[in-house]
């Protein structure tokens, strides 16, 4: 079991996207269904800091001490500039109930940021993924930090990715990582940035 690595979170598109960026390393794999940690109440109580490092060594320590095992989580969200950094560590949750109704959580905070943005010209519209990886097991804890700068385009293209993907232009691109084929979301994106810092500590 030595080379068991948890990807503890509920996400499944953050699964898929770290199980993909991690395919070729020594890391068997393993998810919170794989081992049996069934949703609990009491993870709503783990993700409770204010910056994303705390949060991702939070959920790590947590799903660690369930397990045992060697455990990864991800926190991440989306900075934008206009807006001071946010939604930022509150990306999950940044459209207000009242404003949600029957959209799906992506689809609300999609248009939500929209609507933040209506008055904001392009070249004021620039935002980056954050990505904070948490490893912890039993010789360490320690932190990895990965970006992608870009900006919000200003109507939703593309069904590919996952949260704003269909809303963000990453530098250079004149398409959304929701148009863009996956590959290149896994080449550019924050949380590929993170993953490469932390293959050396998984040798
Ligand atoms: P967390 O689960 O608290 O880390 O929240 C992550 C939230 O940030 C997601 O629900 C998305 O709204 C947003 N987010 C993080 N990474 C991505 C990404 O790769 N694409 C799109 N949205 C992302």
């Amino acid at each position: 079991m030595s080379n068991t690595l948890l990807v503890a979170t509920r996400n499944a598109h953050k699964l898929d996207e770290i199980r993909d960026l991690l395919h070729d390393t020594a890391a068997t794999v393993v998810s919170l269904d794989d081992v049996g940690v069934e949703p609990h109440p009491a993870e709503e109580s783990v993700e409770i800091h204010d910056t994303f490092h705390g949060n991702a060594l939070a959920k790590a320590r947590y799903y660690r001490k369930l397990t045992g095992l060697a455990t990864v989580a991800d926190d991440s969200g989306l900075c934008v500039d206009a807006l001071d950094g946010a939604p930022g560590v509150y990306s999950r949750r940044f459209a207000p109930p009242e404003f949600r109704g029957s959209r799906t959580e992506d689809a609300a905070n999609n248009a939500w940021l929209l609507e933040r943005l209506s008055r904001i010209r392009a070249e004021g519209r620039s935002a980056h993924y954050r990505c904070v990886l948490a490893l912890v097991d039993d010789r360490r804890s320690l932190l990895v930090r990965g970006a992608v700068h870009g900006r919000i385009s200003e109507r939703e293209s593309g069904t590919n990715g996952f949260g704003y993907d269909p809303l963000f232009l990453p530098d250079g691109e004149a398409q959304t990582f929701g148009q863009l084929p996956p590959e290149v979301k896994a080449a550019r994106s924050h949380r590929a940035d993170a993953i490469r810092r932390l293959r050396p500590w998984l040798s």
